[in-house]
């Protein structure tokens, strides 16, 4: 058995699991940011113990323990370099997790965990080159080549986010103008969303369906199944953008495999078809096939249980 835990900017989960990669149990506490690094490693040091301690399993039953991190992390020495959420920088969190639990640690970029845990036991099984996208408040990637994570040589690789496919109407929270999740996040659904209705407040059913400042991305994507026309502009430029950045992905890596997971695709059914569509005109060798593009499987545990399977990603 082993630990993953996800570390996020809401909440601390710890979870452990099975070396097939069923989670056994998990737990969560809020990760209450402004307290600080050495505070929170202990909130998850005390999570750790409380849930070894309910589902009596001892920790000499525990092989080891992972880390999934929304930030930059060097996979090899264990620091965190640069966490934006957290506020963290250089935060040697393995050393102290090690001190209190007497196990080895590993740890690494959330997406990237997710992206391991969907190679190893979801959606992209046996795709030993293939591409993790999360769509969710922003868009996070991670890259699985010959069978292992793809880190580059900072531990900054990946950020397939931050990809520049475009111009737009609002900077991305990294500084620079037309990164892939400033078009293909719920953030950006919503921000694009918002945009249409101010500059021509149409008769939408958007607004039938909510108020403007509570509109989501599924109001956004069910307004658009109901054919709804200013939603589905909103959806059609998603999908432009999502269909640009994919052939970019597939021109430099030529994958066999795209696991799409997070919030957004939970409307995967509805966007996949125009997707694909979209995917064959911006695609560069027409006559080879689009890759698999399928919804990941693992849903919001692929984290968790990633983190738990570093060792060997
Ligand atoms: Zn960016």
């Amino acid at each position: 058995m082993r630990i993953g835990i996800d570390l996020g900017g809401t909440n601390i989960v710890v979870g452990i699991v099975t070396n097939e990669g069923k989670i056994l149990i998990k737990k969560s506490t809020p990760t209450l940011v402004t307290r600080g690094a050495a505070i929170i490693i202990d909130d998850m040091v005390k999570l750790i113990y409380k849930t070894l301690d309910v589902s009596h399993i001892s920790m000499e039953d525990i092989e080891l323990i992972g880390i999934g991190v929304p930030g930059l992390v060097d996979y090899k020495s264990g620091l965190i370099k640069e966490c934006v959420n957290l506020g963290w920088g250089n935060v040697d969190i393995c050393t102290i997790l090690k001190e209190k639990t007497g196990k080895k640690i590993f740890i690494d970029n959330d997406a990237n965990a997710a992206a391991g845990a969907e190679f190893l036991f979801g959606t992209m099984k046996n795709h030993l080159n293939s591409v993790f996208l999360t769509l969710g408040t922003g868009v996070g990637g991670g890259i699985i080549l010959n069978g292992k994570l793809h880190r580059g040589i900072n531990g900054s690789g990946a950020e397939i986010g931050h990809m520049i496919v475009g111009e737009n109407f609002y900077d991305c929270a990294c500084g620079n103008n037309g990164c892939l999740e400033t078009f293909t996040s719920a953030t950006a659904l919503i921000k694009f969303a918002k945009k249409l209705i101010k500059e021509d407040p149409q008769d939408t059913l958007i607004l039938k369906n909510t108020v403007f400042d509570e509109i989501d991305a599924k109001i956004i994507f069910d307004c658009a199944k109901q054919g709804d026309k200013l939603a589905n502009l909103v959806v059609e430029r998603f999908v432009k953008y999502f269909a640009i950045g994919i052939c970019n992905i597939v021109n430099i890596l030529d994958v066999s495999m795209i696991g799409i997971g997070g919030g957004v695709s939970a409307a995967g059914e509805f966007f996949m078809e125009l997707l694909i569509s979209d995917i064959k005109k911006y695609k560069l060798f027409k006559e080879i096939p689009v890759c698999y593009i399928k919804i990941a499987d693992l849903g919001n545990d692929a984290g968790i249980i990633g983190a738990a399977m570093l060792d060997i990603l």
